[in-house]
């Protein structure tokens, strides 16, 4: 199937999740995951209605970002201290952040810049040790010093991963602990959670945005990561 399709596609199973969690498609923002994926692609898919796109690595957003045609940019990977200058003013959301180290990185560049940055806060809430994000037990803490100490930081809400099970249902109960935090704080707007294998459980317990990349894409080829 073509990218166009392939969007198409899940534009509908984006609105009927939508629908059965009682909202509307708009109400759940469609964000393309490009990471190993070319300009060329990227640009089919911006063509085809993409507003938004979510790259992981720092490198992969400087390779592309002038080769892509105008549009929103996502951090969604972990992001190291180190790398926050070269990105802050490329794109319009973190979704991962989970220290305050981090958090006051991006303070002193986001000021230094004369911006307010738009992040997410990432849950781990599977507790999964091999996963970035903070535990449940520990987000609010980090809301409230990021709060106190980083006024050019704007927490727009949360982000987690579900961890990868061949049934989608046993994602539910992770998006589920993400959203009761996610409603504790009535001025978030957004709660990023979804990925190609399980967005459609993750819209029905109210994800606004969803990071879909192979369902439009493909497989991706890692081996084209060596080089
Ligand atoms: C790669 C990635 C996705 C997209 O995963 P797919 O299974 O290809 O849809 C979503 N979120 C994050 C953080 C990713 O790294």
């Amino acid at each position: 199937m073509s990218i166009r399709a392939n969007i198409d596609h899940i534009n509908k199973l984006k609105e009927e999740a939508a629908v059965r969690s009682g909202r509307k498609s708009e109400d759940v923002l469609l964000i393309a995951v490009t990471k190993l994926h070319s300009p060329d692609e990227i640009n089919e898919a911006i063509n085809s209605g993409i507003t938004d796109i979510g790259e992981n690595k720092v490198q992969e957003i400087l390779d592309k970002y002038d080769r892509v045609k105008p549009v929103r940019w996502h951090l969604i990977g972990h992001l190291q201290t180190n790398k926050v200058k070269y990105i802050i003013d490329k794109v319009s959301l973190i979704h991962s952040v989970d220290s305050i180290k981090l958090a006051k990185e991006i303070e002193k560049r986001a000021s230094a810049e004369g911006k307010t940055m738009d992040i997410l806060i990432q849950v781990n809430s599977a507790e999964e040790e091999s996963k970035f994000g903070v535990g449940v037990d520990e987000v609010e803490a980090l809301i409230d010093e990021i709060r106190t100490t980083c006024p050019h930081i704007n927490i727009k809400g949360l982000m987690c991963i579900a961890p990868l099970e061949d049934d989608p249902e046993e994602a539910r109960p992770f998006f589920r602990a993400v959203k009761e935090i996610f409603d504790e704080h009535k001025e978030f707007t957004l709660l990023s959670m979804g990925m190609s294998n399980d967005f459609q459980v993750a819209i029905e317990e109210g994800s606004t945005a969803i990071r879909v990349g192979t369902a439009i894409f493909g497989n991706r080829d890692y081996r084209s990561e060596e080089k």
